[in-house]
């Protein structure tokens, strides 16, 4: 079972500049396309190794998971892995997140809710204020919540004790996390981009359940240039669905895949607009760098996060830039993509 607590809107439809609507329908597409069990989550083959251990062995002490830490860039799947954590263990799931957490008085109300073995799940757990993260501290470690009853000199500390639940937490920034808080999770989780094998699979998995007529070297297409990310693959599959209903009769292949993507701006690699225009930026305007972040972002005008936590990460990961203690630089790779070199 799975609850959602305060008006924490679904992340599902974050980092994009979709309409009220259009986020409305990516939230369903993305809620019916989400694996429940530890089966249908495809890749990141090691931590799911690790985590049916961690699930079987608590389930043998019959106790409450530990606390586990999912880190990564953004949807790659640490909502689904929490939502399947809480599946395989039976336990119910409380979904909220760290800007909704705004108050002491609302961490209280979340956690004097939850039962014994319960799971929470708070993502962007780094956005946490320091007053509710200090108050977390307690909880997490002795299942306890000091409350301050009344005011001023006649205010009295009391002690509730809580049941032992499970707090998941999903961060896209595991540095700005504080120690303490990193340190009282018992179990830490990378998630990594996924390869083009388990892209394909995540390709066709997705294309099943939308009932997609659609050829093998479409999915390969799709697959090849969703940034090793499933939220922008499912993304992309839809969009992709609209041009091959439209032209081809329903049927997804190659040629339509590749025109469609063409359209929506994303090239043979995977890279969209904003990716190019980084790199462009980073190697004409800057001959190469380095650079440091500050000023890519006000020469991209964007927001710093969406090019700390998505454009910069892929670009790493793919050698396109390297980070270096005066600042970004683009590498061969780059030159050679943006036809410099
Ligand atoms: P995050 O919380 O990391 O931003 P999500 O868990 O919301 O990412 O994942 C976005 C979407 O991608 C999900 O709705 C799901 O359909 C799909 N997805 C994520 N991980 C997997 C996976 N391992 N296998 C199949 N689909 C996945």
């Amino acid at each position: 079972m799975t609850r959602h607590i305060n008006n924490h809107s679904n992340d599902d439809a974050k980092h994009s500049d979709l309409s009220p609507q259009e986020q409305q329908g990516e939230v369903v597409l993305h809620q019916s396309l989400r694996p429940n069990s530890f089966e249908s989550y495809i890749g990141q083959d090691e931590l799911i190794a690790n985590l049916k251990v961690f699930v079987r062995a608590a389930k043998k002490r019959k106790q409450a998971l530990d606390h586990v830490l999912l880190a990564g860039p953004p949807g790659l799947g640490k909502t689904t892995l929490a939502h399947v954590l809480a599946e395989e263990a039976k336990a119910t799931l409380h979904t909220t997140s760290g800007p909704a957490i705004d108050h002491k008085g609302v961490l209280a109300s979340l956690l004097t809710s939850l039962n014994e073995g319960d799971v929470l799940f708070i993502d962007e757990i780094h956005r946490l204020s320091a007053v509710v993260e200090e108050n977390l501290y307690p909880a997490m470690e002795d299942f306890r919540f000091d409350l301050f009853v009344g005011d001023g000199p006649y205010a009295k500390a009391v002690t509730m004790n809580l049941p032992r639940f499970t707090l998941i937490g999903a961060t896209t920034r595991v540095g700005m996390l504080t120690g303490p808080l990193y340190n009282r999770f018992g179990f830490h989780a990378q998630i990594h981009y996924y390869n083009d094998h388990d892209m394909i699979a995540i390709v066709k998995r997705s294309a099943q359940i939308l009932k997609l007529e659609i050829e093998d070297e479409g999915v390969q297409e799709i697959a090849r240039r969703s940034r090793g990310t499933p939220r922008i693959s499912n993304r992309l599959l839809n969009r992709v669905r609209d041009f091959a209903d439209v032209d081809n009769e329903g049927l997804v292949s190659k040629t339509i895949a590749a025109k469609a993507l063409d359209r929506l701006g994303i090239d043979h690699v995977g890279l969209d607009l904003l990716d190019r225009r980084y790199l462009t930026i980073l190697a004409e305007q800057f001959q190469g760098g380095p650079v440091g972040v500050e000023t890519m972002v006000a020469a991209l005008s964007e927001d710093r996060g969406t090019i700390e936590d998505v454009v910069e990460p892929f670009l790493l990961q793919q050698g396109f830039i390297a980070r270096t203690a005066r600042g970004r630089v683009a590498l061969d790779k780059t030159l050679l993509h943006l036809g410099l070199k």
